[in-house]
């Protein structure tokens, strides 16, 4: 790819990447990150406090072995718990197979009442959280530059795509031998007191629905059967 190529593809994505991420996404290696611990394995960093239900996560997604994930912890994220992101100049300069990604987690949940740490959240639970941002990333690490552009900018804009990226992603997590957790964590979203209800009513209208997630797992192991 030519430089010339770079700079104007740089131009198209900028304002993608502004509206996506917030401004700590070109910083990646801010002081803070550096000081905290983090467990290294695979070519991914994880937090010590979530390396268990990462690691039980991970060993579902044999496809992402030896892709770079960095799992960072924040304060806050934008409209989500968890965000699953591929790191933006990876996206230019290297090929699809070099690319590089992040998955965003919020530190502590506020749920009114309580704050709870999001070690604490149920196991299982977590582990679909986690599940659900790794398919994500499966579904990110087919697609072209061009086609991921495109993509964050109509999931950006409609609800329809976003209803996609998501059911692809529970798809994902689900076909390879997730649907315990994804349902687990359906539920804990659904039904655990405390939620903010904006975040709630978006799980329910835009993401799978607890009866898909089982009846999408009953298709797939009939399949396999
Ligand atoms: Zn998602």
């Amino acid at each position: 790819m030519t430089l010339q190529k770079n700079t104007t593809m740089l131009n198209l994505i900028l304002p993608l990447l502004l509206l996506l991420t917030p401004a700590d996404s070109l910083s990646s290696n801010s002081l803070e990150e550096n000081k905290q611990e983090k467990f290294e394995v695979d070519n991914k960093t994880i937090p010590w406090e979530i390396k268990d239900a990462v690691v039980e996560a991970l060993a579902y997604f044999p496809e992402l072995a030896g892709v770079r994930i960095d799992f960072e912890f924040k304060d806050r994220i934008n409209g989500a718990v968890m965000q699953a992101q591929p790191r933006v100049l990876t996206l230019l300069v290297t090929g699809k197979e070099k690319r590089e990604y992040r998955i965003k987690i919020t530190r502590e949940l506020d749920l009114g009442d309580e704050i709870l740490a999001i070690e604490n959240v149920p196991h299982d639970a977590l582990v679909g959280w986690i599940g659900h941002e790794l398919g994500h990333i499966m579904d990110y690490k087919d697609r072209s530059t061009v086609n991921m552009m495109h993509f964050g900018m109509r999931y950006m804009m409609s609800n329809k795509r976003l209803t996609e990226a998501e059911i692809a992603a529970d798809t994902y997590a689900i076909s390879c031998g997730m649907g315990h957790q994804i349902l687990t964590v359906k539920n804990y979203i659904l039904n655990q007191e405390g939620f903010d209800e904006k975040y709630r009513n978006k799980i329910r209208d835009l993401y799978m629905s607890p009866a898909q997630i089982l009846s999408l797992q009953e298709e797939l192991e009939e399949d396999e059967g």
